[in-house]
């Protein structure tokens, strides 16, 4: 059995089992997709101290660091099940959908979240050429620009009030007959003068020339009538999806399907931690997820020096 397997191979997974296997300790990662996100991520100048770098590199460096120590690495291997152990240190079995089972004294879960899409026409074709869903990632991407927002929930109004300082214009799309953002944020949004809000509005279709977006087009749910407004980049927020469906059983999830952790990253069964954007943690960045993985194993660490010998 392992002493630590982590599940998932992102930023987060990647510092759990590199600060694990610098404690000595047999340490395994099973990932569907190392890299994880970042893979899908075309610039980043937000990871603190390298000023400009691509996903698909931060990735690979990602697993060479990684590779440098006595960690199995197992990439391609989705988990299925997590069947946590009977007795307080006992051995958690993590079952893979091949049928595999894997057995582990600790267990790190950073199987991360995706971004809800809109499923609409040109969506797809114009990611990374103005269609986005991160607001702090890509926000300074589009200064002095036209962008839309899609959805009023927070964070969508979030992004719409950060975004309002560094675009030219912000157009805020909200598919029911009204905002549901805390009000207070709804009334510092109301006070900024490059906003427009549009509720009952269903974003159909996202344009472009080939090369990069140029509209987007709504229909107005109450008139029927179809819209179309001219921009350069689209911030869609409706939502962040973990990938958690396979622990529903097994560990406390909060309502939205976020790993409930506490500041040690541990989550309601003893000897199972849980790391980055697949967790309850407030923000879901990429230095974030790293040191959230890091706690996640030193808490790991912690918990097996004191678990009594057998
Ligand atoms: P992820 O990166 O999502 O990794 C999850 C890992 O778990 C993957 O290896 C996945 O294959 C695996 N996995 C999932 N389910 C299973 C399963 N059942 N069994 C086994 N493995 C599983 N953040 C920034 O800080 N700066 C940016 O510029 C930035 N830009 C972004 C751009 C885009 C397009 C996107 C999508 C995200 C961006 N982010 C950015 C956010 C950042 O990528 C995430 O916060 C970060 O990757 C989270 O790391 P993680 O390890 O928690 O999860």
């Amino acid at each position: 059995p392992f002493e630590v397997l982590v599940v998932g191979g992102g930023p987060a997974g990647a510092a759990a089992a590199i600060y694990s296997a610098r404690k000595g300790i047999r340490t395994g990662i099973a990932a569907e997709r190392f890299g994880g996100q970042v893979l899908d991520t075309m610039s980043i100048e937000n990871f603190i101290s390298v000023s400009h770098t691509e996903g698909p590199k931060l990735a690979a460096h990602l697993e060479q660091h990684v590779k440098e120590y006595d960690v199995d690495i197992m990439n391609h291997q989705r988990a299925a099940k997590l069947v946590p152990a009977r007795h307080e240190g006992g051995l958690h079995e993590v079952v893979l959908e091949n049928g595999a089972s894997l057995k582990a004294r600790t267990v790190i879960l950073s199987t991360g979240a995706r971004w809800r899409t809109m499923g609409v026409p040109g969506e797809e074709e114009y990611r990374n050429k103005g269609v986005t869903y991160c607001p702090h990632c890509d926000g300074p991407l589009f200064k002095g620009k036209r962008v839309a927002v899609i959805g009023g929930g927070n964070s969508g109004v979030e992004a719409a009030i950060d975004l309002a300082g560094l675009v030219a214009h912000v157009t805020l799309i909200e598919y029911d007959s009204q905002l549901r953002a805390d009000a207070v944020l709804q009334r510092k949004l109301g006070s900024l003068p490059n906003v427009k809000v549009i509720t009952s509005a269903l974003t159909t279709q996202v344009d472009g020339d080939g090369e990069k977006l140029t509209s987007l087009t709504y229909k107005d749910r109450n008139h029927g009538t179809v819209h179309q407004v001219e921009l350069e980049g689209i911030f869609v927020q409706i939502g962040l999806v973990p990938n958690t469906e396979w622990l529903k059983d097994a560990i406390a999830l909060s309502n939205r399907g976020e790993i409930e952790i506490d500041a040690r990253g541990e989550t309601s069964q003893p000897g199972i931690f849980a790391a980055g954007d697949c967790t309850t943690v407030p923000y879901k960045q990429i230095v974030i997820a790293m040191g959230a993985g890091s706690t996640a194993a030193l808490s790991a660490f912690d918990y097996m020096i004191r678990l009594p010998d057998e």
